[in-house]
């Protein structure tokens, strides 16, 4: 921007930004950038709009507030301090119908002179009426919205010398006023812009009218405690139609009609950019651009409220209307002659900031990183604040953008989070209910180590004696029945605390490399299989080597397959796969057994659990079979159908095993 000091006409709140790329959106020039999630505004990119100070709805943006500094102005009474009201007042100050009240206001805040601004843009618009009249087929921008001047210096560099060479009604009013009170004199504008805060050296301060409310509410002024005053220095006419879009036209008494006036008049954010870039193509000449940023001033960033554009534009046309009507043309013409000698040319400078367009490959690197491979990827959705896809990329490539601000994107991104988050979960899951079987199992093993140790030597005496007993009975003794029961039932009792023992004793393993194939055909030969049973290894392994501990594995097998045997006492086939990768080896043992229902499968595992007669089953398999898996790094896994309506019934237990422990 052009004011010395202030480059920087609106600054962000850190923290306050939601990230919603409203500002992104709005902001002509792409002056915001965005980095950790937080919007910026790059002074120098910036041309003063203030549109992303009113789209905010977090309030994150602040504009540049002068109001301490026109305070010490104030209060320094060396030197005159003079006031110069923009002509959209009528517009701001709605609830006073005479604009005495508002001038006697800001008298009161301690101004020497207050000048109506309008009285500037009738100097200008004469100005601009010869500049028309002479220009032979020069296409002229209008000079007078600092954010257009600030766009063309930045933007289109090349322009500048199509900026109409006029000061605005602003810098014109303080060359008037430092013609009246003398150069000592110091300026502030009041007015609707925070560009104008930027505009030009030769204006001291600039305050918004809602800055201005803020004042008269510090200081307490109101209506009912000041004087009604007028404005001083000269009157204004015309001049007071200038802050709505077509206000120049009106002034210099031209017809926007193309043929007649060659006259372009256009505003908004969008619009202007069009029109400057149609002139810079050569799309448009020999015409005269009036351009405004915002909706005319009225709408500009200053005013404290935005809305009601129709009946802003009639505050300020019936102001101006019973203004004109009650001039007095001969003195505002003698005013005008008055003031003919002030010169009123401005010069600007071109202030490239424009990027250099970073290279296409780099861009179109950025788009695959987002997802975006083919041109249909491309959808333009503008969620991340730029038009297309590709402006995104560029901004990305020059550092003012994140790829995460692709909504897309992220949503994509986010759907495949959620995927791994509840595989994840799954896994935790069984992780879960495999760590309460290794409890479970770890506390059986303490129990059963405790209890086998206690019964098994009484248990010894009582086999011992009652098989003593037996041999000296003689063999018609009535007793011999009574005793053999007992010897019976203690033999069952030791295999019940064998099986304990096994099982609390299973916590270290000793592995060594074993061919797996021939170690199940082995553990085959250690089962009792019946006739009807046809019990098969298959292999469709390469390498069969496995590092296991033989013995305890031995244990693991037999028990499945004597499980499996007993699903099928009518017959059936028991089969064995052994597959595998270079990793790992998968056991399948399978039957064609009952199968287990389901209300049993999350039982099995729990030591004791069996459905097998008194006497038939202990219920410590399947946990020893757990356990020994387990200290292998291994996993056991079991599916089983019960349910002849669903087909085939039988159980598969897959068991995986890494081949190196
Ligand atoms: P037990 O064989 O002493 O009953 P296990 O721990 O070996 O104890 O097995 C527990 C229970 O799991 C068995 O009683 C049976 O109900 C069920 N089971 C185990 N393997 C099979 C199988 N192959 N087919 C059907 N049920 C099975
Ligand atoms: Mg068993």
């Amino acid at each position: 921007m052009g004011h010395a000091q202030r480059n920087t006409v609106v600054t962000t709140v850190k923290n306050k930004c939601r990230v919603c790329f409203t500002c992104v959106r709005e902001c002509p020039v792409k002056a915001i950038k965005i980095i950790d999630g937080q919007a910026e505004v790059l002074g120098e990119r910036c041309i003063g709009c203030g549109n992303c100070v009113t789209v905010c709805s977090q309030n994150a943006k602040v504009i540049l507030d002068l109001k301490d500094e026109v305070e010490k102005l104030l209060n320094d009474k060396s030197k005159k301090v003079v006031a110069m009201v923009a002509p959209s007042f009528p517009a701001e100050f709605i609830e006073y119908d005479d604009h005495k009240i508002l001038i006697g206001m800001i008298r009161k805040l301690g101004f020497d002179k207050i000048l109506d601004v309008a009285f500037g843009a009738d100097l200008i618009a004469r100005k601009y009426k010869r500049l028309l009249e002479e220009r032979d087929d020069k296409t002229f921008i209008s000079s007078d919205c600092p954010a257009i001047v600030f766009y063309v210096e930045h933007y289109h560099p090349e322009l500048v010398d199509r900026l109409a060479p006029i000061a605005s009604p602003m810098v014109a009013t303080s060359r008037v006023a430092r013609d009246l009170y003398g150069k000592d004199i110091k300026t502030v504008f009041i007015g609707p812009c925070i560009a104008k805060k930027a505009e030009s050296d030769e204006i001291d301060e600039g305050l918004t009218f809602t800055e201005l409310r803020e004042m008269f509410e510090k200081h307490n002024i109101t209506p009912e405690n000041s004087e009604p005053s007028g404005f001083d220095g000269p009157l204004s006419g015309m001049g007071s139609l200038f802050p709505m879009s077509r206000g120049l036209l009106q002034n210099v008494k031209k017809s926007d009609n193309v043929i007649e006036g060659n006259m372009i008049v256009d505003s908004g954010k969008q619009n202007f950019k069009e029109a400057i870039k149609e002139v810079e193509n050569e799309e448009i000449s020999g015409y005269h651009l009036e351009l405004l940023c915002c909706d005319g001033c009225m709408m500009g960033p200053g005013m404290s409220d935005r809305n009601n554009f129709y009946f802003k534009w009639s505050q300020i046309s019936k102001y101006a209307k019973t203004k004109l009507q009650n001039l007095d043309v001969k003195q505002w013409q003698e005013n005008i002659d008055q003031f003919n000698h002030i010169d009123l040319k401005q010069s600007f400078t071109p202030m490239d900031r424009r990027d250099d367009t970073p290279d296409e490959e780099k861009i179109e690197q950025i788009l695959r990183e987002m997802g975006k491979f083919e041109e249909s990827d491309h959808l333009n959705c503008g969620a991340c604040g730029y038009h297309r896809c590709y402006d995104h990329a560029v901004a990305v490539a020059q550092g003012y953008a994140e790829d995460k601000m692709c909504l897309p994107y992220t949503i994509e991104q986010l759907h495949q989070s959620v995927e791994e988050l509840n595989t994840t979960n799954d896994k935790l899951k069984t992780t879960k209910l495999e760590l309460k079987h290794s409890e479970k199992l770890a506390n059986m093993g303490q129990i059963s180590a405790g209890i086998a140790h206690e019964l098994n030597n009484p248990l010894g005496v009582i086999t011992m004696y009652s098989n003593i007993v037996l041999e000296e009975l003689k063999k018609d003794n009535p007793m011999r029945n009574d005793i053999k029961l007992i010897v019976d039932q203690a033999d069952r009792c030791k295999n019940i605390v064998s099986g304990l023992l096994n099982f609390a004793r299973k916590n270290k393993i000793r592995v060594k490399e074993v061919d797996i194939v021939a170690f199940l055909n082995r553990s085959l030969d250690s089962v009792i299989i019946p006739d009807n049973v046809k019990a098969s290894v298959i292999s469709n392994v390469t390498n069969p080597y496995v590092m296991i501990d033989e013995e305890q594995m031995l244990q693991v097998f037999t028990n499945l397959e004597k499980n499996a045997v007993e699903a099928m006492p009518n017959g059936g086939e028991l089969k064995i796969y052994v597959d595998g990768n270079e990793n790992n080896v998968v056991i399948r043992v399978t039957d064609t057994g009952v199968g287990i229902p389901k209300e049993n499968m999350d039982k099995m595992f729990t030591p004791f659990f069996t459905t097998k007669d008194v006497g038939k089953g202990t219920g410590l398999g399947l946990p020893l079979v757990y356990g020994i898996i387990k200290m292998h790094n291994g996993k056991i896994n079991v599916k089983s159908n019960s349910d002849t309506d669903e087909g085939q019934t039988g159980t598969e237990f897959i068991i995986t095993l890494p081949r190196v422990n």
